[in-house]
C-alpha cells in the first residue's frame, strides 16, 4: 500500500501514515478523515468493550437476580437477553423525535439512559450463566469471547475446544492449560505460540511435539527437556520428578523458560498461511494492514480480533462482516459505520446493541426493523429526507462522520478492555470523563489460612470448600469441582493465584498490538515487528527464521 501522508496524531502525538486507501475509504463511506493514529483508534474501540466482567444485577423489567456485564452501580438499566428477545420487549416506547436543536450526540447519550441494556451478549449457550461474548459453548465458567467449545474454565477468546483452564486465544485443543496462541494441542500446559503439540509443559514456538518440558522452537520432536533429547526412559523419570516438584519450583521453572525464550530467534511477525499482509498473528487472510488477531479476513485496516471480515476498517472484534467502518463487538454487519454490539445489521449508522436492522439511524436496543432514528419509525421516503436533514445539522454540530466520543461508552474505564492494555489510575479516568467501578469490598475471611499441598496427590475434593488468597494480590479464590479433576487427572499443582490475576499475567506474555521498525538481527534488512525493543529479542526476517528454525 502506497503511503501518501504522514500525519501527527492530535492525542499522543505519534507520527503515523495515512494511506490513499484510507483516504479513499473515509470518502466513500461519508466519513471524517480520522485525526487521531491508529493506536488512539483502537483504544477508543477498546472502552466501547467490556469483554471479561459480570456482575450480579438486576433485570429493569422483572426485578430478578441476573448475570450482567453492567455492573449494579452502573446509571444505565439492565435485562435479561431472554427477557430482550421476548416479545413483550420493545425498545421502540422509547422512541423520541430528532431534536434538530441539540447535538446528536447528546440526544444519543439521553437515549442511553432509558434504553434497558443486555445482560450478556450470547447465542446459543448451554449451562453457561457466567460467560459473555460467546456462542454456542456449553458447561463454561467464566469464560469470554469464545465459541463451539466446551467445559472451558477462566478462558478467553477460545474456539472449537475442549476442557481447558486459563487459555487465551487457543483453537482446536483439548485439555490444555495456562496456553496461549496455541492451535491443536492435546494435554499441554504453560505454552504459547505452539502447534499439534501434546502431552507437554512450557513449551515455545514448537509444531508437533510430544512429551517435551521446557523447550522452544522444536519441530517434530519427542522426549525433549530444555531443547535436550532424552532416552523414553529417562525422559520419563524426569517428568515425575518435574510434576512432583511443579509447585515449589514453580518461580525457577518460569525464570528457565524466560531465559530459554532470551536465546530463540523471533520471526518479525506471525503471518500463517496469509498473502500480502502486515501485523501479528494474521491466518488465513489477504491484503490486511495493521492486522492483529485477524483470522480469514480479506483487504481490511486497522482491524484487531476480527475474524471473517471483509473491507473492514478500524474495526475491532468484528465478525462475519463487510463494509464496515469503525465497529467494534459485533457479527454479521453490512455496509455499516460507527456501531457498537450489533447483530445483522444492514446499512446502519450509530446503532448499539440492536439486532437485524436496515437503513436505521442512533438506535439503542431495536429488533427487526427498518427505517428508524432515535428508535422511532418513519417511511422509507421520510428516513431519506430525514437523514438529509439530520447530515445537515451534524455537519453543523461538527459531529458528522466522526466516531461516537469515548466518554459515549457504557462501561466505567475499570471494566472496558481497554483498561487491561490502557491502565489508568481513577483520578485519571475520572478527569478524561470515563465512569470508575467501585469494586466491593471482599468479606473478610477471618478463618486460618489454608495451605494449599505442593502435591496434588494430598490434595482432596474438600478443597472446592476452601476460601484460598492469591499469593500476589491477597484476593480470596476458590477452586471449582471441575477445576479439581482436571489438576488431579493430569497431576497438576492447584494455582496459588486468583483467575483475574492469573489472566492478567497470560496478557502480559502476549507481544503488544503495535508494528515498530527495526532490522533483522541476522541479515540487517529492515523490518517491522511487534516485539518491543526491551524485550531484548533477536527478530529476524522470515527469511532468516526459516534458515534457523526449520
Ligand atoms: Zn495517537
Ligand atoms: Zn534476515
Amino acid at each position: 500500500m502506497a503511503y501518501t501522508v504522514s500525519m501527527q496524531c492530535t492525542k499522543c502525538d505519534q507520527q503515523f501514515e495515512q494511506s490513499k486507501k484510507e483516504v479513499e475509504v473515509y470518502k466513500k463511506f461519508d466519513a471524517e478523515l480520522p485525526t487521531i493514529c491508529p493506536d488512539c483508534r483502537h483504544h477508543r474501540h477498546l472502552i466501547f468493550r467490556n469483554e471479561r466482567n459480570i456482575f450480579y444485577n438486576t433485570s429493569h423489567v422483572t426485578g430478578k437476580k441476573i448475570v450482567s456485564m453492567i455492573p449494579p452501580t452502573s446509571p444505565f438499566r439492565v435485562i435479561d437477553q431472554d427477557e430482550w428477545w421476548s416479545d413483550k420487549f420493545d425498545a421502540s416506547i422509547y422512541a423520541r423525535d430528532y431534536d434538530f436543536n441539540k447535538p446528536f450526540f447528546e440526544q444519543f447519550k439521553d437515549l442511553q439512559k432509558e434504553v434497558p441494556r443486555w445482560a450478556r451478549l450470547f447465542v446459543n449457550c448451554e449451562n453457561s450463566e457466567f460467560t459473555n461474548n460467546s456462542a454456542e459453548v456449553k458447561d463454561c465458567y467464566l469464560t469470554f469471547s469464545s465459541y463451539e467449545s466446551e467445559n472451558l474454565y477462566y478462558c478467553t477468546r477460545v474456539f472449537k475446544s475442549n476442557t481447558c483452564i486459563d487459555c487465551m486465544n487457543i483453537k482446536e485443543s483439548e485439555y490444555c492449560s495456562r496456553c496461549m496462541d496455541c492451535q491443536k494441542c492435546y494435554n499441554v500446559h504453560y505454552s504459547q505460540s505452539s502447534e499439534g503439540c501434546s502431552d507437554s509443559y512450557f513449551l515455545y514456538d514448537c509444531r508437533n511435539c510430544q512429551n517435551c518440558i521446557l523447550s522452544a522452537q522444536l519441530r517434530n520432536k519427542e522426549y525433549c527437556i530444555l531443547n535436550k533429547q532424552y532416552e523414553k526412559n529417562e525422559y520419563e523419570k524426569h517428568k515425575k520428578e518435574f510434576l512432583k516438584n511443579l509447585a515449589r519450583n514453580k518461580r525457577k521453572i518460569e525464570g528457565e523458560f524466560k531465559e530459554l525464550k532470551k536465546t530463540l530467534f523471533y520471526k518479525n511477525l506471525r503471518l500463517i498461511n496469509t498473502e500480502n499482509s502486515l501485523g501479528d498473528f494474521i491466518t488465513g487472510s489477504k491484503g490486511i494492514t495493521n492486522g492483529f488477531y485477524v483470522v480469514d479476513c480479506e483487504d481490511c485496516f486497522n482491524v484487531r480480533d476480527c475474524s471473517k471480515c471483509k473491507d473492514c476498517y478500524d474495526n475491532l472484534a468484528n465478525e462475519e462482516s463487510e463494509l464496515c467502518l469503525e465497529v467494534d463487538t459485533s457479527y454479521e454487519l453490512y455496509n455499516s459505520k460507527f456501531c457498537t454490539y450489533g447483530v445483522s445489521l444492514r446499512d446502519v449508522t450509530y446503532c448499539e446493541q440492536c439486532f437485524k436492522l436496515e437503513d436505521c439511524f442512533g438506535c439503542i436496543g431495536m429488533k427487526q426493523e427498518k427505517n428508524l432514528i432515535l428508535n422511532k419509525k418513519y417511511t422509507k421516503e421520510e428516513y431519506g429526507k430525514m437523514m438529509k436533514r439530520i447530515k445537515e445539522h451534524m455537519l453543523k454540530t461538527g459531529e458528522w462522520g466522526k466516531p461516537f466520543p469515548p466518554h459515549l461508552s457504557p462501561w466505567p474505564y475499570n471494566i472496558t478492555t481497554a483498561y487491561g492494555y490502557y491502565p489508568l489510575t481513577k483520578e485519571e479516568a475520572l478527569g478524561k470523563g470515563y465512569m470508575w467501578h467501585e469494586e466491593q469490598q471482599e468479606a473478610k475471611h477471618f478463618g486460618k489460612k489454608y495451605e494449599i499441598p505442593i502435591d496434588i496427590n494430598d490434595v482432596d475434593e474438600s478443597i472446592c470448600d476452601k476460601i484460598l488468597v492469591c499469593e500476589k494480590t491477597g484476593k480470596n479464590y476458590k477452586v471449582i469441582p471441575q477445576e479439581f479433576k482436571f489438576y488431579k487427572t493430569f497431576n497438576l499443582p492447584i494455582p496459588r493465584i486468583s483467575p483475574d490475576q492469573r489472566y492478567k499475567d497470560l496478557l502480559a506474555l502476549q507481544p503488544p498490538k503495535k508494528l515498530r521498525d527495526t532490522t533483522c538481527h541476522t541479515c540487517k534488512i529492515p523490518i517491522k515487528t511487534v516485539y518491543p525493543e526491551e524485550s531484548g529479542y533477536k527478530v529476524v526476517c522470515e527469511k532468516c527464521y526459516l534458515e534457523k528454525v526449520y
